[in-house]
């Protein structure tokens, strides 16, 4: 059965962070209230955060997204707010692009639920109900924003926590915020809602919603790609592209990016764009998705180059080869007979 949950509210609009210490005015009624603000680490020295509504109560958190979230890491952010306040925190912040929002919504579900982040992987584990969050995206594309899913490597598995309790309370959507995105970093994770689109689109798991969703937010991909780059719009195509790939599921390319971010380190986004540049056989729009490059001023270095072992090569297939729901929706059941490991290994060492 699918049954989805949805943001309930969100502002969209240049400027409308300024409306962040309203929506946190009901959650300071209590003297001694405290309002957990984690922020991306690009934001430590930007003049934004004289203008939050950040009082000597709350506590400030800058997230160091060097790396993609790691379960013990949460760990740490949750055991030092719980040091620093013996009461439990009236609201989270999280502002920042996917890593910063998906810490920021398991910091506020362990803050209320016993244990470590990694006992949340999976579906549905969460018993208790979460601290109040508003998200505040910094950079386009990830769809975190919007979805119930905050992702996180632990020792044992990439895997999010999938929960209603994972959902922002309140989003915040200000495309002014996206404007400092350095040029690469702002296309690889614009491309990572593109490819949501294209997977949903030719996958078997979708319905007329994931498609009306998807369908959308790819054009007006291609009017800020292939016309005049739109913050605004290109922040709504991400909210779509995540409602939509939420609700049906990933393909081919998902899977095959895990692999590269498992063994080689990439992050999310370049991994996505280093993976779907090889992928034409499958998807048409990689065409498309290379004059996104040109236009964009964007070349990938080749990541599987001599240095990368063929044992590495071989658990790339392998960690590919685990995600056989996605790999269903996009080949059908008989997909094991398609998407054969040699096939597998012969695309990685494309990459
Ligand atoms: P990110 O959050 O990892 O940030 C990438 C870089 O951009 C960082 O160096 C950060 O400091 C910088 N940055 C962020 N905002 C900036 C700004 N406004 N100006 C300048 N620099 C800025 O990037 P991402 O691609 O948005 O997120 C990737 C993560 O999202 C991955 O961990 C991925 O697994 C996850 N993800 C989650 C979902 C979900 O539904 N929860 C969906 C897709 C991906
Ligand atoms: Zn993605």
């Amino acid at each position: 059965m699918k049954n989805s949950t949805l943001v309930k509210k969100y502002i969209l609009g240049e400027n409308s962070i300024s409306h962040l210490g309203h929506f946190l005015s009901d959650h300071r009624k209590d003297n001694n209230s405290v309002i957990v603000f984690c922020i991306d680490h690009f934001f430590e020295s930007h003049q934004i955060i004289d203008k939050l509504p950040i009082e000597s109560n709350d506590i400030t958190l800058f997230i160091d997204t060097t790396d993609e979230p790691k379960a013990e890491y949460i760990d740490e952010l949750v055991d030092k707010i719980k040091t620093e306040k013996e009461y439990l925190p009236k609201a989270i912040v999280g502002m920042g692009g996917g890593s910063t929002l998906d810490i920021s919504k398991a910091i506020s579900i362990l803050l209320t639920n016993p244990g470590k982040a990694q006992d949340y992987q999976g579906w549905d584990l969460v018993k208790n109900k979460s601290i109040f969050k508003i998200g505040i995206p910094t950079i386009s594309g990830t769809g975190a924003e919007f979805t119930r899913t905050a992702v996180m490597t632990s020792s044992v598995k990439k895997l999010g926590i999938n929960s209603d309790e994972s959902v922002f309370n309140q989003v915040i959507l200000d495309p002014t915020l996206t404007k400092s995105v350095p040029n690469d970093q702002f296309f690889f994770t614009a491309m990572d809602c593109f490819v949501h689109n294209v997977e949903s689109l030719r996958g078997s798991q979708n319905d007329e919603l994931t498609i009306a969703f998807a369908e959308k937010s790819l054009e007006m991909m291609r009017e800020c790609f292939f016309e005049k780059m739109n913050h605004e719009k290109l922040m709504v195509a991400s909210v779509m592209g995540g409602i939509s790939i939420a609700n049906s599921n990933v393909g081919i390319c998902h899977p095959l990016s895990y692999g590269l971010s498992l063994v080689l380190g990439l992050h999310h986004g370049f991994a996505i764009c280093v993976a779907f540049n090889q992928l034409e056989e499958y998807y048409p729009e990689v065409k498309e998705f290379k004059e996104f490059m040109s236009n964009s001023k964007i070349k990938l270095p080749k990541v599987v180059d001599e240095t990368v072992s063929d044992d590495q090569i071989n658990k790339m297939a392998d960690a590919t080869l685990k995600n056989d729901r996605p790999l269903e929706n996009a080949f059908g059941k008989n997909w094991r007979e398609i998407f054969t490991k040699d096939k597998v290994i012969e695309l990685i060492r494309k990459m």
